[in-house]
């Protein structure tokens, strides 16, 4: 280890930085937010620091530090981005016996300002020694996407019944099992979502559990979205809640790529539907859900783009809320926005739609019962869902109610993920041309004067020579 790594009160005290542009506006921002008193040494401070130089805490000097400045300091930042300037404040720093750090010049430091994950009352502070910044910056970044942002919050809410605990659980060992069981339980899922009363309910019913040796506490139900196939389309909460459950049911559009990240020794239930085929109702799907909650599980319930989106979601959780089961739904993103983004076609563009409308077409008889009016609209783009295998009589009840058959069509097949392919055309021939490339889906069709804009704005490839793990993703 090259540096010792301290987390230094600076409450109250003087911090000396030197410049006036972006640099010295994070160096002050940071040292406000320990709660030090900066001074600040610039000549011709940038607008960048405006909002800073009116805080109380900060003294604005409009020249160089002088050696008087320094004493009673107790670190001084060179944020000049100019050598000589900063050694000059170096020195006056060494002088005073005030520890100096000018940045990227390592000559110049007594201390390296780390990348830094705030989670107060957790920090985490980064750092590379001074050798690669931007990969100390990454790091940062991995452990901000997986560590929750309202981790405090559980720290904090926990803190309230450590009194009580210690009451109740007599035994040490007892205690920290008990207390790492907490931390790990619903009760911190409930704490990050914001229902403190849930929280405390289940911190009851734990406590109860735990200290009289009896009963199950109830579980908790996820649904959560995936996004449309690509697992870098996953929000922070859905990968966190992946790598918590104990159980998890999944279908047909989670590819696995996606399966990869759920936690290792999560049990794996399979309630896919094949084409007309149905492995496991909707009804016993829910069924499922509420049993192994029941049972005091963690149960991820995934799903493909949003939960909420033609996912069939509500309906599974209803069972849910009837049992009185915690449970948390979390956004994903939908087909539609996720393969027009991957295909370079926007959705909305003040040229072209001004309205954009998600269907989902059901064939009767060979009809497709659709509100034909609501959708032959001018400025609006259309998004049809499940609709690959009626394309044909999708395209020609479109153009017996009277769409031209000019209209621009897009058919986005396995969007974002390595295998995508778009295939566009008219309304008269995107028939033909879905037929002749074979798509097999899952795929959404796209209608909108918008597709034009992809001769443009393409810009995802795929990398169909990619060797498949599997034959979704
Ligand atoms: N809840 C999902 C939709 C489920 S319905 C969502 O919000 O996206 C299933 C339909 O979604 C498929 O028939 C197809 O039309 C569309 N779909 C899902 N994933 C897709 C993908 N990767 N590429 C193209 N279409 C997709």
């Amino acid at each position: 280890m090259d540096h010792l790594p301290i987390f230094l009160d600076i409450r109250s005290k003087t911090v000396v930085v030197s410049g006036g542009g972006t640099l010295a506006a994070r160096r002050i921002e940071r040292a406000l937010s320990a709660g030090a008193h900066v001074k600040v040494f610039a000549s011709e401070p940038t607008p960048e620091l405006d909002p800073f130089l009116a805080n109380p805490d900060v003294t604005h000097f409009r020249r160089p530090a002088e050696p008087d400045d320094l004493s009673g300091a107790i670190l001084a930042y060179g944020a000049e981005e100019n050598f000589d300037n900063d050694k000059k404040l170096h020195d006056l720093a060494r002088a005073a016996g005030v520890l100096v750090n000018v940045a990227d010049t390592m000559e110049l430091c007594d201390f390296i300002t780390p990348a830094i994950l705030d989670r107060t009352p957790f920090v985490a502070a980064i750092s590379s020694s001074g050798a690669s910044p931007i990969l100390a910056r990454t790091i940062k970044a991995e452990l901000e996407s997986t560590i929750p942002a309202t981790i405090g919050d559980l720290s904090y809410f926990l803190a309230r019944f450590r009194d009580e605990v210690a009451e109740r659980i007599a035994d040490g060992t007892q205690r920290r099992r008990f207390w790492e069981d907490v931390a790990e339980s619903v009760v911190g899922e409930r704490v990050m979502a914001g229902d403190i009363a849930g929280a405390e309910t289940a911190f009851y019913e734990k406590l109860e559990a735990f200290s009289t040796g009896s009963g199950t506490p109830v579980g908790e139900v996820y649904l959560v979205g995936t996004g449309p196939g690509d697992p870098d389309l996953l929000t922070f909460r859905a990968l966190r809640l992946m790598q918590r459950a104990d159980v998890v049911l999944y279908d047909r559009l989670i590819g696995p790529r996606i399966m990869s990240l759920v936690r290792r020794d999560a049990e794996r239930i399979y309630v896919g539907k094949k084409k007309n085929e149905h492995t496991m109702g909707q009804e016993d799907i829910s069924r499922l859900l509420a049993t192994l909650a029941l049972e005091g599980k963690r149960v991820l319930r995934l799903k493909g783009g949003d939960p909420f989106i033609f996912g069939r979601g509500g309906e599974e959780i209803e069972e849910i809320a009837r049992h009185d089961i915690p449970f948390q739904v979390v956004p994903g993103i939908t087909a539609a926005a996720g393969c027009a983004a991957y295909a370079g076609i926007p959705l909305t563009h003040r040229d072209h739609a001004q309205t954009c409308i998600f269907v989902t077409g059901h064939a009767k008889d060979g009809e497709v019962d659709l509100n034909w009016k609501a959708l032959i609209q001018p400025n609006q783009t259309v998004a049809i869902y499940m609709g690959l295998g009626m394309i044909s009589q999708l395209a020609s009840s479109f153009l017996k109610h009277g769409m031209s058959p000019d209209m621009p069509v897009a058919v986005v097949d396995k969007g974002t993920r390595r295998r995508q392919r778009v295939v566009t055309g008219k309304m008269s021939d995107i028939t033909k041309k879905v037929d002749e490339a074979a798509l097999d889906g899952p795929a959404i069709i796209v209608i909108g004067t918008v597709v034009t804009l992809r001769d443009k704005l393409a810009w995802f490839a795929g990398s169909a020579e990619v060797p498949q793990t599997g034959s979704t993703a």
